[in-house]
């Protein structure tokens, strides 16, 4: 590609970043592909490979054989966690890392194929499915999923989610991480997703890699955006709601149950019915609330005509009419007996 001259600055940029010790596959210039930073680098005789170099290659060895690391852990200079994976494989097959042997790839078998091409193909079933019920007990979900996608079985809408999903490629994710490690330090992880349009599970997954996580003290200290607090309260809301649809369901069935129990014992007292629901309750404080009205010489009494539960039914309606649920919870209110 007959791309564009390099400035001196640009040069001047390529040549800082190397004298302040980054690693050659990380140098990063506005607008400059890899592809472009590697061609400048031949021209300016900057030698650099990215072979793996005798010292390089005996790091993972003494890290898996003598220190027992599992992948995450292995770290060697300047050899991504790929790489690093890709190094370790040959290792194993060239024998190196003792007598454990390698994951062999196989090939999937023509009756493999046909019971992919049956319940992925035919039946439509995703690779998840296939895998819980077992019809490829010797394949693992990835190595399905993997599968199918060479085959072409996805689910067509599905695919096109999974090509739509953001991700970052190459120079915006080294651009990214460039960001994590300076000026993204302190921001919340919901910031930073907002500025980048990208999953705030994601920004947590780069900063976990990057080793530039927020302690959960400072996360706290943060953590005050409007997004956090509308979540928090939509929680808040939600759980209210399922309290209050408790306490009504608990109290019906105690007053059909001490409705029952005064009927057994033919409870000596007035039968008062209701002017909503029309059933019979006995009048008694219980099944009808009683106010109380003070006048100059008395105190007048007077039973409410419908009954709790109905009253109960109209007052949620009412504030489902309305707006959200009341905040108060139903320990706290005057309802029950
Ligand atoms: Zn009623």
């Amino acid at each position: 590609m007959p791309g564009k001259r390099w400035t001196k600055a640009e040069k001047k940029s390529v040549r800082q970043q190397l004298a302040n010790g980054t690693a050659v596959c990380r140098i990063v210039v506005e607008n400059r592909t890899w592809v472009g930073i590697a061609y400048l680098l031949r021209v300016l005789r900057i030698h650099w490979s990215n072979r793996w170099t005798r010292a390089q290659a005996r790091s993972p060895i003494r890290q898996v054989v003598k220190e027992h690391q599992k992948l995450p852990e292995i770290q060697v200079e300047n050899k991504s966690i790929a790489a690093i994976n890709s190094k370790r494989r040959r290792l194993r097959v060239a024998g190196k890392l003792g007598v454990s042997q390698p994951v062999l790839k196989r090939r999937y078998s023509a009756a493999e194929l046909a019971k992919l091409e049956h319940w992925g193909g035919d039946m439509r079933w995703t690779a998840r499915q296939i895998c819980q019920r077992g019809e490829l007990p010797d394949r693992s979900y990835h190595s399905l999923s993997k599968e199918m996608g060479r085959l072409g079985y996805g689910d067509p809408i599905r695919v096109e989610r999974g090509k739509q999903a953001r991700r970052l490629k190459d120079k915006l994710r080294r651009n990214f991480e460039q960001f994590l490690l300076a000026e993204g330090r302190t921001l919340s992880s919901e910031k930073i997703a907002e500025l980048w349009g990208i999953s705030s599970s994601t920004v947590n997954s780069y900063r976990r890699r990057l080793n530039v996580q927020l302690s959960w003290l400072e996360a706290r200290a943060v953590s005050t955006t409007e997004e956090k607090r509308q979540r928090l309260a939509e929680t808040r809301t939600m759980h209210l709601k399922r309290r209050w649809a408790l306490y009504r369901e608990q109290t019906v069935h105690k007053l059909l149950h001490l409705q029952q129990r005064l009927e057994r014992q033919e409870y000596p007292v007035a039968i008062r019915v209701c002017r909503s629901c029309a059933a019979g309750w006995f009048a008694l404080p219980a099944f009808f609330s009683v106010q109380r009205k003070k006048e100059s010489r008395r105190v007048k009494i007077s039973m409410s005509t419908t009954c709790r539960i109905c009253k109960m039914k109209l007052k949620q309606e009412g504030q489902r009419s309305k707006k959200a649920p009341s905040q108060i919870a139903p320990g706290t209110c005057h309802g029950s007996r």
